[in-house]
């Protein structure tokens, strides 16, 4: 499938600090500012994030960390914040959830008070269609009640409202991209996804394929989809970064408080993905039904025009073979992530 042309990014304002941008999508996104001529500065702990994702300036920092915070945002004196810095693991949050309430909302927290103390106002921030809980109705449109079932989505919901109450109390101007499947890796094969432990169905399907493990798990094949496996809504990492930038536009040309929703509106079935990468490969990729995996809901896709009404933007590259295809040209280059692999 052609990929459509463009919509035209309006033009953001620089320096931006991208906290989290070591990280998969914050290197995407970090990318594109560069590619615009955005001057960017990378705040990274490196604890998740990759050195070699990045060839912004780079700044070491941990968000707990309050002075060396305050002396970057002195010293860099951001028009703009977009953070992606989180804990993401749902599993994870269930089974520790004070590192969630730190790293999550207390760390947020101290970057909104490193903005408070200074000039920087706009901030984009990463949320995601896990603070809707398990959903009501589909697709999801922003409206749907946000009731999160894990720690890890309760966070995200805090943040939300912690950015809602800043805005009206301190004149801040915020937006909440909430993500629905990130997903693929750039098209040249330079940035893409590498976690340790990996979790997420598309890597580990061609983890699989390149023969770094034997099998695929399903997780429940009883769901109430047409074959029974969850359906979600895969999205570009590349569309998703585009977003970004046009959030941070937007609020710089004057909008107050965005929440939108980020997805293609297409949901497909973890057999529809084991199929495609099958097809992408050209390897067999065995295949092994389990149990469902506690708290994940049969069906979330996005849903709605908020986000080209608000930001002009539409995912571009939709089509399932082609986000496979890019996650599988960045596998095979980076078979064991950034450090290993020909950067
Ligand atoms: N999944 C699976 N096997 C795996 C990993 C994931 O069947 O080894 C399923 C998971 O249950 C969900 C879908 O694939 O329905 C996408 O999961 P992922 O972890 O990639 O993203 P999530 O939807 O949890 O954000």
């Amino acid at each position: 499938m052609s990929t459509p042309a463009p919509i035209p990014t309006p033009s953001v304002r620089g320096p931006v600090l991208v906290c989290g941008g070591a990280g998969y999508i914050g290197s995407h996104t970090v990318r594109q500012f560069e590619e615009r001529g955005v001057e960017v500065v990378v705040l990274d702990d490196l604890s998740t994030g990759h050195r070699a994702a990045v060839r912004a300036p780079l700044e070491v920092v941990e968000l707990g960390n309050r002075d060396r915070l305050a002396e970057v945002f002195a010293r860099v004196r951001p028009a703009g914040v977009v953070h992606f810095a989180a804990k993401c693991y749902v599993g994870e949050s269930v089974t520790d959830p004070a590192r969630y309430y730190r790293e999550n909302v207390l760390c947020t927290w101290n970057l909104l008070e490193a903005m408070r103390a200074t000039e920087t106002r706009c901030i984009v921030f990463s949320s995601t269609c896990a603070t809707y809980g398990n959903p009501v109705k589909l697709p999801l449109t922003e409206d749907h009640p946000q009731v999160p079932i894990s720690p890890y989505g309760k966070t995200k919901l805090h943040i939300e409202h912690m950015l809602q109450d800043y805005a009206k109390a301190y004149g801040f101007r915020v937006a909440a991209p909430r993500y629905f499947n990130a997903a693929g890796a750039a098209r040249d094969g330079t940035l893409g996804e590498h976690h340790d432990p990996e979790t997420h169905l598309i890597p580990l399907v061609l983890q699989v394929a390149l023969g770094m493990r034997k099998e695929i798990t399903i997780f429940g094949e009883d769901y109430p989809t047409p074959d029974g496996t969850c359906i979600r809504d895969y999205i570009h990492v590349e569309d998703l970064a585009d977003a970004h930038l046009r959030a941070l536009a937007a609020l710089q040309g004057g909008a107050s408080e965005l929440f939108v929703n980020l997805g293609t509106g297409t949901g497909f079935s973890v057999r529809q993905v084991i199929e495609t990468a099958r097809k992408v490969t050209g390897h067999p990729i065995p295949a092994r039904i389990a149990e469902r995996r506690p708290g994940d809901p049969p069906e979330l896709v996005s849903g709605g025009t908020r986000a080209f009404d608000v930001l002009g933007w539409k995912p571009r590259r939709t089509a399932l073979e082609d986000i496979v295809r890019d996650a599988w040209n960045f596998l095979r280059a980076h078979p064991r992530g950034f450090d290993s692999g020909a950067t």
